[in-house]
């Protein structure tokens, strides 16, 4: 349990710390050990809490302060993804360590974890909400959240409805010598699919094209390879191509026409991928097995296919687009979510940002897209807006932002306490008169 600070509060890191410890690794899961642990540490500030478990050893769990009509949720996910080789210290030692907690979740998602559960203690400790701060800590994140936010949001909802949600989002972007806050506004829907061709299985001695299944699969992955997806930008992507197009010392007004354009003569090729991607479909042949031995002519071939889908877009859309690529083999869903999106012209993005300048100095905040898929769909889905904050101190080590889903994975202490007394501001701003 977390060591007390002056004032009785827990000081966040050494929650972070004990988090880390409790192994969470999904598959195959085991959060419950981490919600017993919230439970514990609610429990001993008298607040209110629940643990739900939809299966053993899945468990969420909720927790709730102060009374009114405003609602605030504070999500975060406390699964962690595998370890990867080569960590140059245990993954689980939660080490407090040369200014850092060390370990698997220590940014995603721990370090949110720990920062919501030691706001709303502080919160609780010192002030009366005139509403209701709502803590979710949820299972099976990394898996598609499917025992986790999203049983929550089937079979509860009312536990966790609020009028604006703040979750994982991405890290700040060191561009040059300037660090960039985001704020994440939506993400694009998986539409995972499954390809099968299928032939007709001779001597490999005799070989008849038309029957073999690889090949016909080749010529599909080939067409995937070659297709040119249309460009579609949002105003947010459209200000966030201008503002680093600008920051390159480029002139162009941006639009959907000279995205590509614009792009080429950026420097900074990782953030060029980045943009590229949330402004179009994207699509990744990942997998492919077909044959069994080198001399008989393969009857089947199976690819799985990545593609990721913009707001405004759905599974008909990519059929539709696909269709004359992937005629000839048979197309199987393997996962597929509508893309999410928030508004950031309302009166919550405008308090997330002018709560963060606070924190963060008057850097510029842009509102973004993640490429990959959060929780934040299952509040979205409910007409609840969220939104994703990746807040750190601006002189963060960028090793930090790789070792996430990476090795060495690790959080500094001040950005740590940073994320705290911002959530803790945003809250007392929010829901304090
Ligand atoms: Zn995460």
């Amino acid at each position: 349990m977390g060591r007390k600070q002056e004032g009785g509060n827990p000081a966040v890191e050494s929650v972070l710390s004990d988090l880390i410890k409790i192994q969470s690794v999904n598959p195959p899961g085991g959060e419950t050990g981490v919600a017993e642990y919230l439970k514990r540490l609610f429990d001993r500030y008298q607040i209110p809490n629940e643990i739900i478990e939809p299966s053993p050893g899945r468990a969420s769990f909720i927790a709730c302060i102060g009374e009114g009509n405003k609602r605030l949720l504070y999500l975060s996910h406390t699964d962690v993804v595998p370890i990867t080789e080569g960590w140059d210290s245990p993954p689980f030692s939660g080490e407090l360590k040369d200014g850092f907690v060390h370990g698997r979740g220590a940014i995603d998602c721990k370090g949110l974890v720990a920062a919501e559960a030691c706001a709303v203690i502080h919160l609780a400790q010192t002030l009366k909400l005139k509403g209701k701060l709502i803590f979710a800590a949820t299972a099976d994140e990394e898996v598609g959240g499917y025992l986790g936010a999203g049983f929550l949001a089937e079979k509860y909802p009312d536990k966790i409805r609020a009028d604006f949600t703040i979750n994982e989002g991405a890290e700040p972007l060191a561009m040059g010598s300037k660090t960039y806050h985001s704020l994440s506004v939506g993400e694009k829907g998986p539409a995972w699919m499954k390809l099968i061709s299928k032939g007709i299985s001779s001597h490999g001695s005799v070989p008849v094209m038309e029957n073999n299944a690889v090949v016909k699969m080749a010529s599909v992955i080939n067409g995937l390879a070659n297709y040119k997806p249309r460009v579609g930008l949002t105003s947010e992507t459209q200000s966030l191509v201008q503002t680093f197009a600008r920051l390159d010392g480029l002139s162009d007004k941006v639009s959907a026409d000279n995205v590509d354009d614009v792009l080429r003569r950026l420097s900074d090729r990782v953030l060029v991928s980045y943009l590229s991607a949330v402004t179009r479909m994207t699509i990744s042949p990942d997998v492919i097995h077909g044959g069994v031995k080198t001399n008989i002519v393969p009857d089947n071939c199976e690819a799985q296919i990545d593609i990721r889908i913009l707001p405004g877009q759905n599974w008909e859309y990519v059929i539709n687009e696909l269709k004359e690529i992937l005629g000839g083999v048979e197309v199987e869903t393997m996962q597929y979510h509508a893309p999410s999106f928030s508004r950031s012209d309302n009166e919550y993005y405008r308090l997330i940002e002018s709560t963060l300048k606070e924190f963060v100095g008057d850097v510029p905040i842009l509102p973004s897209i993640c490429t990959g898929a959060t929780d934040s769909r299952y509040l979205r889905e409910m007409g609840v807006p969220s939104y994703g904050i990746g807040v750190m101190t601006l002189n963060m080590d960028p090793a930090m932002s790789g070792s996430v889903h990476g090795k060495n994975e690790k959080i500094d202490i001040a950005s740590l306490r940073l994320k705290t007394d911002f959530l803790a501001s945003l809250a007392k701003k929010y829901l304090g008169n």
